[in-house]
């Protein structure tokens, strides 16, 4: 057994976390995790936190299911692992097939990865080379909304657009078009409706360069851009404006797919099915690396040559189409299915939203955001204007360091507290963290107003 200051002064010593300003990390005594337990982790020393935030927006069921442990120990009695690159293995083929089933219309393709940045990074190769290889090689641009988010690796930032992680790699990335996102709280449109002047923007853009573009990525929410659920319609508006103008569309779903909105897909609440879709986080219930691009069959048979033709897509990883992962996925699917879990979801999310009730009003509380069990609530300085509060306040920390206090995990995405709690999450589960958001937002901005 170890002991917490050991364990943490060996975390100081070799261990750096990512995302993680490291010295004011060790200055709030960090939580060193030992185990879980359904829908809670237990730290070191014995104390239970529900996992507020499905450790970053990935875990399902919870910790420790039966189910999915059985289904990696049935595979460790196969292989552990073997390549995908020229040859398959048997989860990876059962996998890819499920996968197509439950896609959204047309995208019966599956290329297997380890990271949602690694999914996007492929949805990128995938549809530059796409064009190349049907000879429309003008077309290798990419547009993109402001405040999107990706994943970390260079390829992802180049299409993303929180200052914060991107600014500062500036000078690395390539250049994409951006467009503002129809936020309905900071609307950056002069129509009172964003939806309509995003689409608006969207398409001026495409007449005059649609030849040049490849694609368009877009978050049917944004995630780490503070929770922001595009207004219904602005994906089929996209969907429309693309087909339009021969611009292939990539839907995000790292963060939304596998039940999180309420529905399997978001882009399902719209009824769009994109050229490539990107999937991750919740594939294998928050167990194992695993994520996957889809895509259609005509962006397939672009790449699909004889030897000497090159048309392959190149990429590809040591771990790529992991047996243990893939058998989790499956597992993972199987149990969505069988437990309902996306009617759950539907059910959970209403419970959310009447208890937040109970924050509407506050005079510090700028919006409240939900698709399903996806939850942001935006701090504010001033209520009237919007006005944010100085950085220096860290509201959004304060909310969370009283959220731990209090025995739920939380990490905010600057001033809004973000919540996410596992999808199986029971009623009354779901009722317990939330009114410990609740009283964490009080408490926090108590905290920075007095
Ligand atoms: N895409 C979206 C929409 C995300 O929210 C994230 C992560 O939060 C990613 C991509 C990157 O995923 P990963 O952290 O698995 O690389």
């Amino acid at each position: 057994m170890h002991a917490y200051a050991d364990l943490v002064e060996k975390n100081k010593r070799y261990l750096w976390n990512p995302f993680t300003q490291m010295k004011d990390y060790f200055d709030r005594r960090p939580v060193v995790i030992a185990r879980g337990e359904g829908r809670r982790l237990i730290d070191i020393d014995g104390n239970a936190y529900w996992d507020g935030v499905s450790s970053l927006w990935l875990n399902v069921h919870g910790h420790r299911v039966p189910e999915l442990d059985d289904a990696i120990r049935r595979q460790l009695e196969d292989i552990a692992h073997s390549t995908l690159l020229g040859q398959a293995n048997v989860p990876a083929i059962l996998l890819a097939e499920r996968l197509a089933q439950i896609a959204p219309t047309g995208l019966t393709k599956v290329f297997f990865s380890d990271s949602g940045a690694e999914a996007v990074e492929i949805a990128l190769k995938m549809a530059y080379q796409f064009w190349q290889n049907t000879g429309k090689c003008s077309k290798s641009k990419f547009v993109t909304m402001c405040d999107g988010y990706h994943g970390d690796t260079i390829g992802a930032v180049s299409v993303g657009d929180i200052p914060m992680f991107h600014a500062r790699y500036a000078p690395l990335l390539f250049q994409s078009y951006k467009i503002p996102f129809p936020n309905r709280y900071r609307n950056p449109y002069t129509s009172s409706d964003p939806a309509f002047g995003a689409l608006h923007a969207v398409e001026e853009l495409f007449q005059r360069e649609a030849d040049q573009i490849a694609a368009l990525i877009v978050e049917p929410v944004q995630g780490a851009g503070g929770i922001v659920p595009a207004p219904k319609g602005f994906l089929t508006g996209l969907r429309a404006l693309c087909d339009t103008y021969d611009v292939l569309l990539i839907v995000d779903e790292v963060a939304t797919g596998f039940g999180r909105t309420g529905r399997m897909w978001a882009c399902e609440h719209d009824g769009v099915s994109p050229d490539i879709l990107t999937v991750g986080k919740g594939l294998t219930g928050g167990y194992l690396p695993v994520a996957a691009t889809l895509a259609t069959e005509r962006i397939y048979t672009a790449f699909y040559g004889e030897y000497e033709e090159f048309k392959a897509l190149y990429h590809g990883h040591s771990y790529t189409g992991n047996q243990l992962g893939c058998a989790c996925a499956l597992a993972n699917l199987e149990l969505i299915e069988r437990n309902r879990i996306i009617d759950h979801v539907a059910q959970s999310a209403r419970v959310v939203s009447t208890r937040l009730n109970a924050l509407r009003d506050h005079p510090h509380v700028g919006d409240i955001r939900q698709a399903g069990l996806m939850i942001g609530i935006e701090l504010v300085e001033d209520r009237e204007t919007k006005r944010p509060f100085p950085l220096t306040t860290r509201a959004g920390w304060r909310v969370c360091w009283q959220a731990r206090e209090l025995g739920m995990l939380l990490r905010p995405l600057g001033d809004v507290v973000v919540f996410m709690p596992p999808l199986a999450s029971t009623v009354d589960e779901i009722q317990e963290m939330t009114s410990i958001l609740c009283d964490a937002v009080e408490r926090g901005l108590k905290e920075v107003v007095g």
